[in-house]
């Protein structure tokens, strides 16, 4: 048995790499926050549930299957999704019903997703409405606003709820206002995009709560009248009820620093009488689209859907284990251009893995024997997730697997299964566009060694890497060139 490394863990709380230290490691506890579900998810929103997942994955190695509780919300109340269920609403139910219904559909496709990308189901996957006003629960949003008035760093106005980030830092013991994103008040101020509004006492104030017309916007009854929550403040309420007043570790994007993020420290702190509500926060970076921001005006929007069944990117529909792959292939603080190209890249990794699984003659499928975990991926994992280091020894035991070494193929399927990429799924035939593009650096150098086996004299290994081909789905052409020189071309079987 070999010792656990220390996971190492980049806090963007104090912009430093730090020892994790769980609160308690019989119960290692993350929030992670998921999407607001009015339509189809998008590739953005697909970074963080595989980042996570792979956190979620190493916590639970290191710390036990069970000790590790793992929760990430689902936003179903928005002004996208009111405006959406007034539309389809035939006024024969409640509004919320029909709110209800359609985030049902939304979050059905979203699970899909995720399910096609092996990501593995949280403990918790909260939805927010069952948080707002809910009487069983002590830490609904109604209750911890309530909480936040009571203290005075909130007060109602015009059927609002307002947070007052300046009455929070007279709160003693609470932590500063833009202690996360290390904002200043002007910072902020020209950061968000403050509205103005005449119920507001500061430009900074936050809402909490807001009124709904109950003809058209969904709503809650409340100490405030008809209404419904802030998005901010859902998070603190999910997070309290299902992790505790703090818990270990918070993730997001990074666009989500501020304010959200920002704010459900103010909002959590202040009610529960805390310096901290995580120990540690956690961001992914920035998703692009062939080098520019994915906005649906651009064209360049991609839903994970899209990739996954139709031919909208790249004239093909992608595996999951190929997007899972190729977002792992970038570190994940750093921004991800994510093109054609890379999605090739990713695929032509996973045939060289799957070529050399073959070659080495080890079974990888799901009911062979589990093997063991190299402790150099551990390790690498437990460095604040790095998953380059672990994808290049992985690529090395690709490289050492055909050569008759058993151990290294047994390594590259434990370490596929670790994160997430399950070995069967690499055995199969890519698309002639991945072959083109794989050519390079999998097919010309076997070709080679091949040749030089045929050279040799070593026809049952030259007939080993014909069969590999085929197995590729590739058919190779011997003949000779002018000097009479044994030569190979390929092709895609048709
Ligand atoms: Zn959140």
């Amino acid at each position: 048995m070999s010792t656990m490394p220390t996971l190492t863990l980049y806090n963007t709380l104090t912009r430093t790499k730090e020892d994790f230290a769980p609160l308690d490691s019989a119960n290692v506890r993350m929030y992670v926050c998921g999407p607001t579900v009015y339509d189809y998810a998008h590739i953005g929103n697909a970074r963080p549930m595989i980042v996570f997942d792979v956190l979620f994955r190493l916590l639970r190695h290191l710390y036990g299957e069970n000790n590790v509780t793992y929760a990430r919300n689902i936003t179903d109340v928005d002004d996208k999704i009111n405006a959406r269920a007034f539309e389809r609403w035939s006024r024969q139910r409640p509004l919320l019903a029909e709110m209800r219904d359609l985030t049902e559909g939304t979050v059905a496709q979203f699970n899909k997703d995720l399910k096609a990308l092996n990501v593995l189901d949280p403990t918790h996957t909260p939805r927010a409405t069952d948080f707002v006003a809910n009487g069983a629960e002590p830490m609904d949003m109604v209750r911890i606003i309530d909480k936040l008035v009571a203290r005075g760093v909130a007060y109602a106005a015009e059927g609002h709820v307002l947070f007052s980030p300046s009455k929070m830092d007279k709160l003693p013991g609470a932590p500063r206002y833009g202690a996360l994103s290390k904002r200043n008040r002007d910072d902020m101020l020209a950061g968000a995009r403050v509205d103005i509004a005449p119920y507001k006492r500061d430009p900074m104030d936050f809402v909490l709560w807001k009124p709904s017309n109950p003809d058209t916007e969904p709503g809650w009854h409340s100490p405030w009248g008809f209404g419904r929550p802030g998005w901010h403040i859902e998070c603190s309420a999910m997070a309290g009820a299902l992790l505790g007043e703090q818990f270990d570790i918070h993730g997001g994007g990074i666009d989500l620093v501020f304010p959200h993020h920002e704010n459900e420290i103010a909002q959590s702190c202040c009610a529960f009488g805390l310096d901290k509500m995580a120990s540690v926060w956690m961001h992914n970076g920035f998703l692009q689209v062939e080098g520019r921001k994915m906005s649906k005006s651009d064209g360049n929007f991609v839903t994970i859907d899209e990739l996954l069944t139709t031919t909208k990117f790249g004239g093909r529909a992608w595996p999951g284990e190929v997007l899972r792959l190729a977002m792992l292939k970038t570190h994940y603080r750093q921004p991800i251009d994510w093109t054609v190209r890379a999605l090739q890249d990713a695929e032509a990794m996973l045939i060289k893995w799957g070529a050399a699984l073959r070659g080495s003659g080890v079974s990888f499928h799901p009911r062979s024997e589990p093997s063991a975990q190299h402790a150099d991926v551990v390790r690498a994992l437990a460095d604040d997730l790095n998953l380059q280091k672990a994808i290049t020894l992985m690529h090395g035991w690709a490289n050492e697997a055909d050569r008759a070494d058993f151990s290294n193929a047994h390594f590259l399927v434990a370490a596929g299964r670790f994160l997430g990429l399950e070995p069967q799924k690499w055995d199969r035939r890519p698309s002639p566009a991945t072959f083109e593009a794989v050519a390079n650096d999998t097919i010309e150098p076997l070709i080679a060694l091949r040749l030089a086996a045929r050279r040799a004299k070593n026809f049952a290994e030259s007939d080993r890497i014909r069969d590999e081909f085929v197995a590729m789905g590739i058919v190779l052409k011997d003949g000779k060139d002018a000097d009479g020189n044994p030569t190979t071309t390929w092709e895609v079987k048709r």
